[in-house]
């Protein structure tokens, strides 16, 4: 085992585990497609020039494609089989009826090969947790929420946070899903909409102002499943502290009254202040914060990537979030090797945090106010619903 520079400060016996390859770099959604899969690789790179692929806690596991039957398990056959032809790279039939085609879901050579792959890494998450290998496993491609059973949608052709979810109730488990992408995770709420044993949870853009236009606090939940699909949607331009603020007066609660057997997350970075797509303003400092309370809500934890349109911000957090996860404390300062990749793809920022350049927006006291209302409304019309 190499050296690294963390073994005497890593906690506990706790065991993590990171999923990847570099296989996802041999597809591509296309030159102008915010989705850019080189922003896995960064993240990657960033992660292994900090160390922290080297810590005697952490375990690396090269990502296996899933197969066909484990995508049965939520999409339909006919779906399916659409994504099959499609994976040549060219259009077929009645494709665009299933999601596809120029915009936001294109259809490009080995989409579907992209898929299985993804979705073998959530799987190899969950079952490294669901198995008691270890207590968190951290899968960057994954945590495409917006697939629906027979169609794609913004970007996501399968729903790997689904997949997965099943194959824990197919185990007995009962699970909280937490996502904190800028974007509704419309696709997993409705996939469990009418059960009491996923607990889903989104922090999101109100549907609003932003795709897919869903999410909003009386999405409850139906038949057994009232009060188990929890949405808190969020002004344009909130920040980090009514972001923390809502998190915190109503996640830790939820979690302690359901009480998960596993916890899933989805962690977008498309909610910062500098994300192209979306018009939410935090920063990696709310993102840490927040993510660190969720490291003490989940002792066992499949931890999912998402969106995040700036590539230097997906690398950075991510970076962040797979040392929270292994109770390790980053520097500052970049390291060398990493530098030299970010740069040829333009990218500037020399620190992991950095100081923040938030634009000044005037929104404190009205986002304040409508997001008081809606957990107002949490608390008293959702939470009394939920039972352990
Ligand atoms: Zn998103």
């Amino acid at each position: 085992m190499k050296m690294n520079p963390y073994g005497d400060k890593v906690i506990g016996k706790m065991k993590t585990a990171f999923i990847y390859t570099d296989a996802y770099l041999d597809y591509d959604y296309g030159p102008t497609h915010p989705l850019q899969i080189a922003r896995l690789k960064l993240a990657y790179d960033l992660i292994k020039g900090y160390g922290l692929l080297d810590l005697p806690s952490a375990q690396f596991i090269p990502t296996n494609k899933a197969e066909e039957k484990d995508l049965l398990f939520f999409h339909s056959e006919e779906y399916l089989n659409i994504l099959k032809q499609a994976n040549e790279g060219h259009f077929v039939g009645d494709a665009y009826l299933y999601g596809l085609g120029p915009g936001d879901n294109p259809i490009f050579p080995g989409l579907f090969d992209w898929s299985l792959l993804l979705a073998g890494a959530t799987l190899q998450a969950i079952d490294f947790v669901v198995s008691g290998k270890g207590e968190i496993a951290f899968n960057i491609a994954g945590g495409l929420h917006h697939a629906m059973r027979s169609r794609a949608s913004g970007f996501c052709y399968i729903n790997d946070p689904v997949i997965g979810i099943m194959r824990l109730l197919s185990r007995g488990k009962r699970v909280a899903y937490i996502d904190i992408d800028a974007h509704h995770g419309d696709g997993v709420q409705k996939a469990f909409y009418g059960s009491n044993r996923v607990l889903t949870i989104s922090l999101h853009e109100t549907g609003c102002t932003l795709f897919p236009g869903t999410g909003f606090e009386y999405e409850l939940g139906e038949g057994e499943g009232e009060g188990y699909s929890v949405n808190l949607p969020f002004p344009p331009h909130t920040d980090d502290e009514i972001y923390v603020w809502a998190f915190e007066e109503v996640v830790p609660e939820l979690i302690h009254v359901f009480q998960p057997d596993i916890t899933v997350t989805q962690l977008g970075v498309d909610t910062f202040y500098n994300d192209p797509l979306t018009n939410l303003d935090l920063s990696i400092l709310g993102y840490e914060r927040v993510l660190k309370r969720i490291r003490d809500l989940a002792p066992r934890w499949v931890a999912l990537g998402g969106g995040g349109y700036n590539i230097s911000n997906v690398a950075r957090a991510w970076t962040l979030a797979w040392a929270i996860m292994n109770g390790i404390e980053l520097g500052e300062e970049l390291p060398e090797p990493y530098l030299e990749e970010a740069a040829k793809m333009g990218i500037e920022e020399k620190e992991l945090k950095g100081r923040l350049r938030i634009p000044l927006q005037n929104h404190g006291r009205e986002n304040r106010a409508e997001m008081e209302r809606v957990v107002r409304y949490i608390k008293e019309t959702v939470l009394p619903k939920v039972k352990s």
